[in-house]
C-alpha cells in the first residue's frame, strides 16, 4: 500500500485548540492515570528543556503567559518531585499568530509529530501485529483521510511515506519516555527512590510536593546516569532496525 502524503491545510487549530492524547485528572497528573478528563484544561507536552528555552521566549515578546508542570513523579524516599513534562497554564500557544508560527525553527517536538501523534510504541516493542491508526481529530486533513488499521507489516513504510520527519520524531519521543521508564524501574528496584503510588492521598501528597527539591527529568536523568537524556540514543539505528522489521 502507497500511503497518501500528508499535506497541511494550515487550518491552524493544532495551535488553538490543542488536546493533549494524555490529558489527565489532577491526581492521574502524579500517579500516571490515563484517559481522564478532570483537569479539564487542554494542554501541549513540553519536555523540561523546551519548557526552560520557551521561557525566555516569553520574556522577549513580554508575554505574560505561564509554563507549569502537568505531570511529575514523586519520590517519597528522597522528598523530590521529578518533573516530566509542562504545559502552557491556558488557551492557545501564544506564539501563534494568524496562520503561523513564530517560532517555527525552534518549535517543541510535540508540534514536530504533530498530527502523527499515533501510538506507535508497540512497533519499539513487538507487542502486536495490528495497530489502529488512530487519527488527529483536531486536525482536518486527517479527519478525511484516517483512521485505518494496517498490520506491522508495512506500516513502516505507510507512516513514513504519509509523515516524513513528524512520524521519527514521534518514535525520537517513545524512545525518551522509554528512557525515563527504564530508569525509574531501575532505580525502583535498587531501593534508591521509591515512587508515590495511585492510591497515596492527595492531600498530603500536594503538600509535600509544595516543600520539596523540585528536579527536572532530563537534571535527574544526568545526575543519576551521568549521561546526557537527549544524547543517550541511537535514533538512526532505532529507525533502521524498524524498517527491516516492518518496512
Ligand atoms: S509552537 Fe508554533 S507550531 Fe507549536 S503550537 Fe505554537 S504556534 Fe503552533
Ligand atoms: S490541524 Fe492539521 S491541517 Fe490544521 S494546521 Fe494543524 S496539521 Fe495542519
Amino acid at each position: 500500500m502507497t500511503a497518501k502524503k500528508f499535506v497541511c491545510s494550515n487550518c491552524g487549530n493544532c495551535c488553538k485548540k490543542f488536546v493533549s492524547e494524555n490529558s489527565r485528572t489532577f491526581e492521574g497528573a502524579f500517579f500516571g492515570a490515563e484517559k481522564k478528563f478532570v483537569m479539564n484544561q487542554r494542554f501541549m507536552t513540553l519536555y523540561d528543556w523546551e519548557a526552560e528555552a520557551l521561557k525566555k521566549k516569553l520574556a522577549e515578546i513580554g508575554s505574560n503567559r505561564k509554563i507549569v508542570p502537568t505531570s511529575m513523579n514523586f519520590d517519597l524516599k528522597n522528598d523530590q518531585a521529578i518533573i516530566l513534562n509542562y504545559s502552557f497554564d491556558k488557551g492557545e500557544c501564544p506564539f501563534h499568530e494568524t496562520d503561523r508560527c513564530t517560532i517555527y525553527p525552534d518549535r517543541p517536538w510535540i508540534c514536530r509529530q504533530f498530527p502523527c501523534l499515533h501510538k506507535t510504541a508497540s512497533m519499539l516493542t513487538g507487542e502486536t501485529d495490528k495497530i489502529l491508526i488512530v487519527n488527529n481529530r483536531l486536525c482536518p486533513v486527517e479527519e478525511k483521510d484516517w483512521p485505518f488499521v494496517e498490520s506491522g507489516k508495512g506500516l513502516f513504510t505507510i507512516l513514513e511515506q504519509r509523515y516524513g520527519q513528524a512520524f521519527y520524531f514521534n518514535i525520537a519521543s517513545k524512545m525518551l519516555a522509554r528512557k525515563k521508564s527504564e530508569l525509574i524501574e531501575k532505580l525502583e528496584k535498587e531501593g534508591r527512590i521509591r515512587l508515590a503510588k495511585r492510591g497515596y492521598d492527595t492531600e498530603k501528597l500536594l503538600l509535600r510536593i509544595e516543600h520539596s527539591r523540585k528536579v527536572n527529568l532530563s537534571e535527574f536523568y544526568k545526575e543519576e546516569t551521568g549521561i546526557d537524556m537527549l544524547k543517550s540514543f541511537d535514533l538512526i539505528g532505532v529507525l533502521d532496525n524498524l524498517r527491516k522489521k516492518y518496512g
